[in-house]
């Protein structure tokens, strides 16, 4: 039952929706799609194609699909990139049905890139041993991808799409969901709206927001996380968190990125004082692993250095023409890259760990299914390899279609919540000082370098924000609480693996040659002992 004491209106339509998705990026509507023509009602907190992540992936989807390629290679690279603990049977799975998802998506009209002869044009990424990259027109994959599907959505009469519903809690009867409960105008109604259903998709994306730093939409506040677990959902490997070097800082909240192409071409990164810092780190200097340059100008950024990527000579005057995108985001800031350094600091891009689903996108909680970035599915270990996360999206979303189909739980009654009172007090979640503390504090502690004196301090005060947090409660519970399990888990692993280093314990420990498995239940014990 619901835990809030506001007021709550049953939606207009009364009886039981068949399916509700919460999210409208890449693995919502698509779920929604292979479910038709079931009944499903895709609740998204912004109108479908903003506030996902999916519309800003720049790169593409992985899928082996070349002559020379196969998917035992694809397999090597993703389990060469999980440093040791990726999920092998879950990711053969995901690798072996790619093929058939890029053509589910040529057939609902994405136009990925082709060659003269009408054959897909593949291409190849950082630590990938194949040419195998789906793309659109170079940069535009995830935008393309969320247009097709948003104008398949919209002719499909058995989805409904409600926009600018943000969901706040799970209907739990026991270890069953039943519903979810959710708020209009974009989390800025005073009243909240319950939607009893038969099935409950979670596909609500990822944790960035919870970072002062971050390459995500607003949206990606780690809310699906923290709703599951405070459910009782098993939530796996919270702490490992994907990195992106070199965001551009220029005090913009999502940060744009600076691409790695950048650095492919040949761009360095300097400090203040003109000092090439990754010479001092890694034979690759800025060609490194993405986790060792992050680290890189992390620490730069942190002893009052900064650190910027110098891209006048390598690029110089074809800067605008080569790359439009940074290139108009540093002259928005008045940084002229074509003469000017950029400054740069490493931001949250992607969250490996999230809810444990099976094969089936089945949480262990009855009656809840989830997809895409947050679920920890296994396929990515302790570092995901780029391009895989789309794919993981689409697979587990389809693999979520069959299995509702094939085992739709019965209807259940539903007793409607009561009204409790309504209140008109509402604070916005952007100004709520707990929020900019909360983003500072996981910033500061469990961002890209770890302590375990750093994260025993974060638990503490989180544990104190929750205490203290204001009218906003169910919205900052859910972050507080997916917060509360990534410092967790980053507390007790002791060693450094693939997106989560401890400078106090810097190499992999056999000991921790593990996934990591855990509900809010041990969270708070671990968080009871540390506050004692
Ligand atoms: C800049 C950028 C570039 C990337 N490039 C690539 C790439 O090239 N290749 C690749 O494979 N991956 C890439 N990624 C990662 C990839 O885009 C994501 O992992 C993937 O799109 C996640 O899809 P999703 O459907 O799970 O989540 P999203 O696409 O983020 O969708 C989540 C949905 O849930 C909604 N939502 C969130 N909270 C709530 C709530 N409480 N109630 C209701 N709705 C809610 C959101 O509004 C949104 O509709 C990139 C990510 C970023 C940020």
């Amino acid at each position: 039952m619901p835990s809030n004491t506001e007021s709550i209106r049953p939606q207009s339509w009364q009886g039981i929706d068949d399916i509700v998705i919460i999210g409208g990026g890449l693995a919502g509507l698509f779920c929604a799609l292979k479910l038709a023509p079931r009944p499903v009602t895709v609740l998204a907190a912004a109108p479908i194609g903003f506030g996902a992540s999916s519309a800003w992936a720049q790169g593409g989807i992985a899928a082996a699909m070349s002559e020379g390629d196969t998917f035992d290679k694809h397999l090597a690279d993703t389990v060469a990139a999980g440093a040791g603990t990726v999920d092998e049977k879950m990711a053969r799975l995901m690798i072996s049905e790619g093929p058939d998802r890029i053509r589910d998506l040529l057939a609902y009209g994405v136009p990925f890139d082709r060659d003269l002869e009408g054959k897909l044009l593949l291409s190849r990424e950082a630590a990938h041993s194949e040419r195998r990259i789906v793309r659109v027109k170079g940069d535009r994959a995830g935008k393309a991808i969320m247009e097709a599907l948003i104008a398949a959505v919209r002719k499909t009469p058995s989805i409904r799409v409600m926009e600018g519903y943000v969901v706040e809690e799970l209907i739990s009867e026991g270890r069953f969901v039943s519903g979810v409960i959710a708020r209009p105008d974009a989390g800025q109604s005073t009243t909240r709206v319950a939607f009893p259903a038969r099935a409950v998709v979670l596909c609500s994306g990822g944790v960035g927001h919870l970072y002062q730093v971050t390459t995500n939409p607003t949206e990606a506040r780690g809310a699906g996380v923290g709703m599951a677990a405070r459910i009782g959902a098993v939530i796996a490997d919270p702490e490992f968190v994907q990195f992106h070097p070199t965001a551009i800082d220029i005090g913009r909240d999502p940060a744009p990125l600076a691409t790695e192409a950048l650095r492919g071409d040949g761009a360095t990164l300097v400090n203040r004082a003109g000092h090439r810092f990754m010479t001092d780190l890694h034979p690759d200097a800025e060609l490194a692993p993405r986790d060792v340059v992050a680290r890189g100008v992390f620490a730069e950024v942190q002893a009052g250095r900064g650190a910027f990527l110098d891209c006048t000579k390598a690029v110089g005057a074809h800067f605008p023409e080569l790359f439009p995108t940074v290139y108009a985001s540093c002259m928005e800031a008045g940084i002229d890259p074509v003469t000017q350094p950029i400054p740069v600091a490493p931001a949250v891009h992607y969250h490996m760990g999230g809810v444990l689903v099976d094969a089936d996108g089945k949480t262990t909680i009855d009656g809840l299914w989830a997809a895409g970035e947050v679920t920890s599915t296994g396929v990515h270990g302790a570092n995901r390899l780029a391009s895989n996360s789309l794919l993981e999206a689409v697979v587990f979303a389809a693999r979520i279609a069959e299995n509702i189909k094939g085992m739709m739980p019965e209807p259940r009654l539903y007793e409607w919540p009561k009204s409790a009172g309504e209140s008109d007090d509402l604070v916005t979640l952007e100004d709520s000082p707990q929020l900019a503390k909360l983003r500072r504090l996981m910033s500061a502690n469990a961002g890209v370098i770890r302590t375990g004196e750093g994260l025993k301090t974060l638990i503490r005060e989180i544990v104190a924000l929750e205490e203290e947090r204001g009218r906003t409660r169910v919205r900052f519970a859910n972050m507080a609480t997916t917060a509360k399990l990534i410092a967790t888990a980053a507390y007790l692993r002791e060693e450094s693996r693939g997106g989560h280093y401890r400078s106090d314990c810097p190499e992999p420990r056999e000991a921790f040659h593990h996934r990591t498995f855990i509900t809010l239940k041990d969270a708070d014990r671990i968080a009871a002992e540390l506050v004692g």
